[in-house]
């Protein structure tokens, strides 16, 4: 898991002779997710863990990103961004969320919208400060509020349809309140934030004055006529909102480290310089593909939503007929589980066991919780993956018996 329950005391020393090592880093293990890729490889399991797809990324955006490197874009891009990159994030907020923002002063681009999120809280997070946080999340940002500094404020997100209760939500916020963050569509959940369930977070973020830091990576996989709603987009929440994105899943280029941060100008002057700081920009050709990719047409984004729909209806059906429950997801590329049918002590050792004796990777529902227990029944699968994979998956899982 991605949390230790008890923290490590702050003595805790590299070596028994060695210097102290950060409390902070003591705090957390490595991420869950990647090490059950390094799994899946190691057993030559099927990867259903890691949501990066494993189908190519479109050759247009490749070409222009060769292009690039040939044409010498090979040097430093401005750090905050290149201009061009930033113009085609502005126009791409607005086509899609009607969002007006100004390049020059509110897009910050970032390695990944996992930098995005550190730099963004960073920015924001003094002594003191709380964070709201959905839960199951998505592991990253417990680490994140750790190392910048932030106390988390759980709030659950209730299966089978991952509803949230407002009073346990105002409950959760108050005078410490720094920001509260929000992932839609939802990783591990698939839930997509409806317009009521939105105003109601607006409303305590209004009533607090705090900032709302919302992921939105997984925009356009929507199923089921869900539609997705920047928080932005609501009245009172323009100037209070970080609206993080990022070319990862949108255009299949997870390795590719390119996302970024809109927020309002002294906001983002703020997380111009965090970032400058720590990783002075993101990579310049991919910078210039990515001005590209932005302005695909809305065919893309059609066929994309209609690809991943045909994916996950693959996998629930592969996954249902080896015995798990499935909460059907509404958005994102992932279908959360439940193991219960197949009688394990916890979702680690099972998980365990289907990698090393059945081959199939998947993410133990723990890392997506504080208290591991809470996770104990869960597993994580995403459906990001070709069809030859599903074919792997299906006679793997065959063998599963309840
Ligand atoms: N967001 C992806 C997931 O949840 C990838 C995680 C990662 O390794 N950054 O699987």
């Amino acid at each position: 898991m991605a949390l230790k329950t008890t923290p490590a005391p702050a003595s805790t020393a590299a070596t028994s002779a060695g210097p102290k090592l950060s409390a902070k880093a003591e705090r957390f293990t490595e991420s869950v997710i990647r090490e059950m890729t390094r799994l899946a490889l190691k057993h030559g399991a099927v990867n259903l863990s890691q949501g990066f797809p494993d189908f190519p990324a479109p050759a247009e955006i490749k070409d222009a990103a060769k292009a690039a490197i040939d044409a010498d874009i090979n040097q430093y891009a401005i750090t905050w961004g290149a201009k061009k990159f930033r113009d085609a994030i502005a126009a791409n907020f607005e086509r899609f969320q009607g969002v007006a923002v100004d390049p020059e002063r509110e897009i910050t681009v970032c390695c990944g919208s996992t930098e995005a999120m550190l730099s963004a809280m960073m920015a924001i997070i003094n002594p003191g400060d709380e964070t709201v946080v959905f839960e199951p999340f998505y592991e990253n940002y417990g680490p994140d509020a750790i190392l910048s500094g932030a106390t988390p404020r759980f709030v659950k997100l209730h299966p089978p349809d991952w509803t949230f209760d407002p009073d346990e939500l105002a409950a959760a916020f108050g005078p410490r309140t720094k920001a509260i963050i929000l992932n839609t569509p939802n990783n591990p959940t698939g839930k997509v934030f409806e317009r009521a369930e939105l105003e109601t977070i607006r409303n305590l973020c209004v009533k607090w004055n705090c900032f709302a830091i919302t992921d939105e990576i997984y925009e356009h996989m929507l199923y089921d006529g869900a539609r997705h709603i920047s928080l932005a987009t609501l009245e009172g929440m323009r100037d209070r909102t970080i609206t993080i994105n990022a070319l990862s899943k949108t255009y299949s280029v997870t390795g590719w480290r390119v996302g970024w941060a809109i927020a309002a100008p002294a906001v983002t002057a703020a997380i111009r310089k965090v970032h400058d700081f720590v990783t002075v920009g993101a990579a310049a050709p991919l910078q210039e593909a990515g001005a590209l990719a932005l302005q695909m047409p809305a065919s893309y984004y059609e066929t994309l939503a209609r690809e991943y729909l045909v994916r996950r209806d693959r996998l629930l059906g592969i996954l249902t007929g080896a015995g798990f429950r499935c909460f059907k997801p509404h958005g994102a590329y992932y279908i959360m589980t439940d193991i219960s049918a197949f009688g394990f002590p916890d979702d680690v050792a099972f998980a365990k066991y289907l990698v090393t004796e059945i081959g199939v990777a998947a993410v133990p529902g723990s890392s997506f919780y504080r208290d591991p227990a809470e996770g104990r029944h869960h597993l994580r699968f995403t459906f990001c993956k070709k069809e030859s994979t599903f074919q792997a998956a299906a006679a793997r899982l065959a063998k599963l018996t309840r």
